[in-house]
């Protein structure tokens, strides 16, 4: 079996599309023949994605919105759908972790902002919410799709770098994975999570140096993971090849976790 031109033809929507595992994933999908709405709040960062996609004669659509704002997930899906076509594909990346805490950016839980804890549950996990509630009815006109939100390890056991708020979200999206497989399944919609270990992107980068460090040795490949290695995941689920995969949490870690 080949999965020669899954993407060709498709709409792909990436959210976060402007940098880092987003960009990347976004990137792979337009390669793979997919039209590509390259979705992020920083308008400056998700055009300048887009045009690079489209010089490399690729087809692309930038379009700027906060996934937490309904209002303006709404607006943007209906100029790329208008742009590209109905959307088919669509990879929940957006995330946020904000480092405002006193342990190297760990925020202790004693020491967390309740405002703080509702912009993360607000983009990590209603952003996804917004965003699948957008596209899936094309989907189900279509009756075809594939979802696939961007979890992590934090979501999945617990990780010292990070803070709560953001495991909570990362471990919020796989039962939001499981439960859609249930009821998107009958529509031809499959549903699955990627759970990346550390990745070298600008969002880890304001980790201490020595947490970094420290998961580099704790993870069996002896390294941080590269967006590429996560968009190669993602594709792999967005892709006829993964016609019979459902309700997943998909590890891209090294090693780091094994269950
Ligand atoms: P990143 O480098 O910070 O990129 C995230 C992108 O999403 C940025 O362009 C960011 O824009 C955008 N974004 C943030 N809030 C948004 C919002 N409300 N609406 C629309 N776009 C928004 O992060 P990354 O490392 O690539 O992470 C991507 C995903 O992978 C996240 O969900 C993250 O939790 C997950 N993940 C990352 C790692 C890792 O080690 N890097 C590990 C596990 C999981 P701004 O830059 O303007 O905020």
């Amino acid at each position: 079996m080949t999965d020669a031109g899954s993407h060709a033809g498709r709409v792909a929507l990436v959210t976060g599309a402007g940098r880092g595992i987003g960009r990347a994933i976004a990137d792979a999908h337009a390669a793979a023949g997919a039209g590509v709405i390259y979705l992020d709040h920083d308008r400056a960062l998700a055009e300048e994605a887009a045009r690079v996609a489209m010089a490399r004669g690729w087809r692309a659509v930038a379009v700027a919105a906060d996934v937490a704002d309904e209002a303006s997930v709404a607006a943007a899906v209906r100029h790329g759908t208008e742009t590209l076509g109905p959307v088919t594909l669509l990879v929940n990346n957006a995330g946020i972790s904000p480092k405002s805490g006193s342990a190297g950016g760990k925020a202790f839980v004693w020491e967390m902002q309740a405002a703080e804890w509702r912009r993360v549950l607000d983009v990590n996990l209603t952003g996804a919410f917004l965003v699948t509630r957008a596209v899936v009815p094309q989907m189900r006109e279509a009756g075809y799709g594939r979802i696939v939100s961007i979890s992590s390890v934090a979501g999945r056991t617990y990780c010292d770098i990070v803070s709560v708020h953001y495991a909570a979200t990362k471990a919020a999206l796989i039962g939001f994975t499981k439960h859609l497989a249930g009821e998107l399944g009958p529509s031809g919609i499959t549903v699955n999570a990627v759970a990346p270990g550390r990745i070298d992107t600008p969002l880890m980068r304001g980790t201490a140096a020595e947490a970094n460090e420290a998961v580099r040795l704790a993870t069996p490949l002896q390294r941080l993971g590269t967006p590429d290695e996560v968009a190669g995941m993602c594709l792999f689920l967005t892709s006829d090849k993964a016609a019979f995969v459902t309700g997943q949490v998909c590890d891209v870690a090294g090693g780091w976790l094994m269950t």
